[in-house]
């Protein structure tokens, strides 16, 4: 990290108005870079746009920034997607690195060369693939974020745990701190043998069919759930037909079953069977499915995932009406 710095020609931060107070100085300070012109947002989602990347670019262009500058990205997903962006876009392209506060962001956004905004009402529909020169991960930054948002992060680390690495599915609420950077160097393999999502990086996605859906359709009620929250959910239902059409061993869901009310603890959730119906919408929808299908990531075993499944609509409405019975019981 220090020799990144040194080489570069300017230091740009960028954060949000929830991080800078509790980690912003402390930044500073640790990488001395305390003359670092800094770049503050409004958290959330919602400013994940254009608007805001203009802002960037405009404080970018302000300073006379050279192609030798550096952004440092300061934040959750929200903010190393906005900042990668930015940066990967300037003038071709200016280097930044990641300093992930969130544990989602620690194990998945932080990490991979994605970049992107969310436009025309869709997550992520502008975007780069460049990676960052450096992630820096620390887990004392999730002293300060809430409890909500580290199950969210939890819940993309046992994606890894079902995906590649049943060790990771022995991780609690308690000890996960002591997964991150094996979640963090699974999802750094993946994309090396993957990096533009051809085949195998799509394992990434498992949960993300359903969970995705889940999640538009909460968006538009009045009890929106976070990503990883709603990726708990689609996990349940892709772990429900990969038991149903995959010969999965009924007690890896048996298992989930009992850490998904833990998953979902501080999200309130009012999903019944007349949800079905909208959330299969978005599921047609949906900008990875060739034609109506839906595509699946499914598992023959833990740590064998199989990619590319199509899923009859019966089956998927049968594994959607699963998960949101599931969490009645337990709500
Ligand atoms: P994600 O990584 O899940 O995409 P976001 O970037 O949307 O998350 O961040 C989630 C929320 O948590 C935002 O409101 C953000 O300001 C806040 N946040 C991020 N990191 C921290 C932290 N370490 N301490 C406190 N709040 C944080
Ligand atoms: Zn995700």
């Amino acid at each position: 990290m220090g020799s990144i710095l040194s080489k570069a020609s300017q230091v740009f931060i960028l954060t949000d108005e929830n991080i800078a107070p509790f980690w912003l100085p402390e930044v500073e300070y640790g990488l001395n870079c305390e003359n670092a012109i800094e770049i503050l947002i409004k958290p959330g989602e919602q400013h994940k746009n254009l608007q805001t990347v203009q802002r960037i670019w405009k404080t970018l262009m302000k300073h006379h920034v050279d192609r030798n500058a550096l952004l440092i990205n300061l934040g959750g997903g929200v903010i190393t997607d906005l900042g990668g962006f930015a940066a990967s876009s300037y003038k071709r392209g200016i280097k930044f690195i990641n300093i992930p506060t969130t544990l989602l962001a620690m194990v998945d956004a932080a990490i991979g060369g994605k970049t992107g905004i969310d436009f025309g009402g869709a997550k992520n529909q502008i975007g780069t693939f460049a990676e960052a020169e450096d992630v820096l991960v620390d887990p004392v930054f999730l002293s300060t974020l809430p409890r909500r948002e580290i199950l969210s992060g939890w819940a993309e680390m046992l994606k890894y745990g079902f995906i590649v690495d049943a060790n990771l599915l022995k991780s609690n609420l308690e000890d996960h701190q002591q997964y991150i950077n094996r979640a963090g160097e699974i999802k750094r393999e993946i994309v090396a043998q993957d990096p533009m999502e051809k085949g195998l990086r799509k394992i990434l996605n498992f949960g993300h069919t359903l969970g995705h859906a889940i999640e538009s359709h909460c968006m538009t009620t009045e009890y929106p759930l976070l990503h990883g929250e709603a990726v708990a959910l689609g996990m349940a239902g892709a772990l429900w037909l990969s038991v149903k059409h995959f010969g999965l061993d009924e007690q890896v869901l048996n298992d989930y079953e009992k850490k998904l009310p833990v998953l979902l603890s501080e999200a309130e959730i009012a999903l019944t069977d007349a949800d079905v119906e909208p959330i299969m919408g978005y599921l047609a929808h949906d900008k990875k499915n060739k034609g109506e299908k839906p595509q699946f990531v499914l598992l023959e075993a833990v740590g064998k995932p199989v990619w590319d499944v199509e899923v009859d609509v019966d089956s998927i409405e049968q594994s959607l009406e699963y998960v949101i019975g599931n969490v009645r019981c337990n709500s």
